[in-house]
């Protein structure tokens, strides 16, 4: 089964368009998304104004506000200081990757925690990994809806993810983890990582480099969510050679198609949720 992120990623959105309609209907207010961009980098405008439009279609007022590429640290600072404190904005996201001269780390904790749509937040991750109520990273949360999509119940299963970020590959172990999978975490300094594969009931790949999980390495009938988005000649392809595995496996989702809409659709679901526990 080919897993199609497209289609979820509309059913989600379709919910949330219904949520926020009720909301405006009864309590005449809607969730607010600021989204920072700076710079002119072009795969980040491109994902920034599809939030954008995204955010608009389901009745979250979503603003960007851009900075040229040589803003001082202090201004974006001051800014996410004056988001903080406004009642019309819950979701704040500041789009990566920074300029030199602005340090992430900063810029991830200067963002107040329940503004964090991002859910990058040390006060998010640290909850997510304590297994308490967190705003999850839009990535991994996406990731796990389509495997639930698929199978229900995880206890038990075995589940491999093939790096460890803190965007993809930390989260989404921690979320594994809580529906009681086993993990294992594989990255670049795995010995054998076909052999870790072979394991796999569930195999997510978030690693940036195409094409690497191969037919062989993959059990029958397992899930496979790939993240990876890696551009080849003027195509996209994933970390997983699709062709070679998706006649072994349950369900795979594909590159572009599949992951990729989740995301964007779990950031309008984190902003709805801020919104509601504001
Ligand atoms: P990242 O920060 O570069 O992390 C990559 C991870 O993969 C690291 O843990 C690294 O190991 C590991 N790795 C690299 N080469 C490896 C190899 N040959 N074998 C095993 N492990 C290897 O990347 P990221 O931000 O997590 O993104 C991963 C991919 O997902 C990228 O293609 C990115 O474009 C894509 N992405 C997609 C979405 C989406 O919405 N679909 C969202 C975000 C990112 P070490 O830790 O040892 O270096």
């Amino acid at each position: 089964m080919i897993i199609d992120g497209k289609k979820e990623a509309a059913l989600l959105r379709d919910e949330i368009k219904k949520e926020i309609s009720l909301l405006k209907k009864n309590n005449n207010r809607a969730p607010g998304l600021s989204v920072i961009l700076i710079g002119d980098f072009v795969p980040s405008k491109i994902y920034v104004e599809n939030k954008e439009k995204k955010s608009k279609e389901v009745g979250i007022n979503s603003e960007i506000i851009r900075y040229s590429n040589d803003i001082a640290e202090k201004d974006v600072l001051e800014k996410i200081a004056d988001l903080n404190k406004n009642e019309n904005v819950s979701g704040i996201l500041v789009q990566l990757p920074l300029p030199r001269q602005i340090n992430k780390e900063k810029i991830i904790n200067a963002i107040h925690p329940k503004k964090d749509v991002d859910g990058f937040h040390p006060i998010n991750v640290g909850n997510l990994s304590s297994g308490y109520k967190a705003i999850v990273p839009c990535t991994p949360f996406g990731c796990l809806l389509l495997i639930k999509k698929i199978e229900k119940n995880l206890s038990g299963k075995h589940a491999v993810i093939i790096g460890r970020s803190n965007l993809n590959g930390k989260p989404m172990a921690q979320l594994l983890l809580k529906e009681n999978c086993t993990v294992t975490v594989v990255h670049s300094k795995t010995k054998d990582l076909k052999l870790e594969c072979q394991k796999a009931d569930i195999l997510v790949a978030a690693v940036g480099v195409a094409n690497l999980v191969k037919g062989d390495w993959v059990k029958k009938d397992s899930i496979i969510i790939d993240v990876g988005i890696n551009k080849v000649g003027d195509k996209l392809v994933g970390d997983v050679d699709f062709e070679s595995v998706k006649d072994r496996v349950k369900a795979i989702t594909p590159v572009p198609g599949g992951v990729g809409p989740m995301t964007i659709a779990c950031l309008l679901k984190n902003t709805l949720e801020c919104f509601k526990a504001q």
